[in-house]
């Protein structure tokens, strides 16, 4: 199997075609039924777990295998069941991971790799989003526990999830990076409470607000340092970046894929729509930037293999491939016509679907902003 990237082996290849037949054959069948319960089935996160794909950041250095699972996430079609995985593995069990104690990563990390206990992520807030100084969440120490209060919004599995990533307040400071910790709630403790949130797509990523009423945790379940929180998250933006441009260039795949397969399939004035040479040069330019988009992503993700911080490259990758998501399902649902328009085709998924990511992990306005201040601010 010839890989796509100087930077995967035939092995990873290989790895792809494993992958892409059991989502075949497991996920994608049920996906619908998913997306109508607005949440992945407690069997299904436990068979995710048994082949494999939740643990692959934990259980290998290698972050290319990763990169063929994100993508082929990706390329279901379906961004609520992406995104729901991909904040499970690759979020919320990061920080875990990276910073937790051995106690924290044997309750909590290693059911999550087996898909018994399913992760969440619980940053932004109904007033705090882009702006990360301005979260408001409190987690307040009484005894050896502390107290969360506050709301939490947006929250990818946050009606499925068993334990949650919170960030919240445990310094003295009401506002700015100092005083944020990363605390683990299980959504199981008095005090916590989800309410979904609906959105015109991503439904099966479980969304919810959630509200901490003096909800008592342990005070040993802080993430690494108490008050580092601020500074796990600056680094793990990095990585959930990068996770969020690979989702995106197997949702681009996707979307492309389904469009070269109705072109040939489709006549129109007694030839193939395939044959004429404005979809034909579509094609061509979108599929030539998908190309660029995707060595780019690569790119920065060997760099970040190799122990590097590629701040700007995730940025540039964010950026590019969730904003060319868009224009290429807005550019597929007009090939496909208006069949592309009814409710179950994948390219209106697609197309309402794509803005979501330009948003989520960071909109592209805050790319931007970090892409010019390394530029001119501290080239
Ligand atoms: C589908 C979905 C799933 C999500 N899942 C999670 C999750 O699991 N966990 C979690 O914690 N959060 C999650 N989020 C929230 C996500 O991380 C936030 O949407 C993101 O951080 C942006 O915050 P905000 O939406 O509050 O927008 P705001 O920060 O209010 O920004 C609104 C808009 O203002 C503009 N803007 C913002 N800042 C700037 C700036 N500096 N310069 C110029 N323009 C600017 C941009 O256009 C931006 O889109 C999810 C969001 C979506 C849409």
């Amino acid at each position: 199997m010839t890989p796509r990237s100087v930077h995967l082996t035939p092995a990873h290849e290989e790895f792809r075609a494993g992958v892409r037949a059991t989502l075949a054959a497991h996920v994608l069948p049920h996906l619908p039924d998913w997306e109508r319960a607005r949440a992945i089935p407690r069997d299904a996160w436990e068979r995710l777990g048994s082949w494999g794909y939740l643990g692959l950041l934990h259980t290998t250095d290698d972050l290319f295998r990763s990169v063929v699972l994100l993508e082929e996430l990706g390329r279901t079609g379906y961004s609520g069941f992406r995104a729901a995985v991909a904040v499970h593995s690759h979020m919320a069990t990061h920080y875990l991971a990276a910073h937790g104690s051995a106690a924290l990563k044997d309750r909590y990390l290693t059911p999550a790799i087996a898909g018994t206990a399913v992760a969440a992520l619980a940053v932004t807030e109904p007033q705090a989003g882009s702006d990360l100084g301005a979260l408001a969440v409190t987690a307040t120490p009484d005894g050896d526990d502390l107290l969360l209060d506050g709301t939490k919004s947006m929250i990818t599995n946050g009606t499925t999830a068993d334990f949650l990533v919170v960030a919240a307040r445990t310094g003295q400071a009401r506002t700015g990076p100092t005083g944020v910790s990363l605390v683990v709630v299980e959504t199981a403790t008095p005090g916590v409470e989800a309410t979904p949130q609906e959105k015109p797509g991503w439904h099966s990523a479980a969304t919810a607000e959630l509200r901490f009423t003096a909800a008592r945790v342990p005070a040993s379940n802080v993430i690494g340092k108490r008050d580092s929180g601020f500074y796990y998250l600056m680094r793990g933006f990095q990585l959930e970046r990068l996770v969020a441009a690979t989702l995106a260039l197997g949702g681009i795949e996707h979307c492309l894929d389904a469009t070269r397969d109705h072109l040939r399939t489709r006549h129109a004035f007694g030839a193939p729509l395939a044959s004429r040479q404005a979809p034909r040069h579509t094609i061509a330019d979108l599929t030539t930037r998908l190309h660029a988009a995707r060595h780019l992503t690569y790119d920065a993700v060997r760099r970040l293999a190799g122990g590097d911080l590629p701040a700007t490259e995730a940025s540039m990758a964010k950026l590019l491939t969730t904003e060319l998501a868009c224009e290429v399902a807005d550019r597929c649902l007009q090939l496909h016509g208006s069949p592309g328009y009814a409710a179950d085709s994948p390219v209106a998924r697609a197309h309402a679907e794509a803005r979501a990511a330009t948003m989520a992990a960071g909109p592209s306005e805050v790319m931007r902003d970090l892409i010019a201040a390394a530029l001119l601010d501290h080239p």
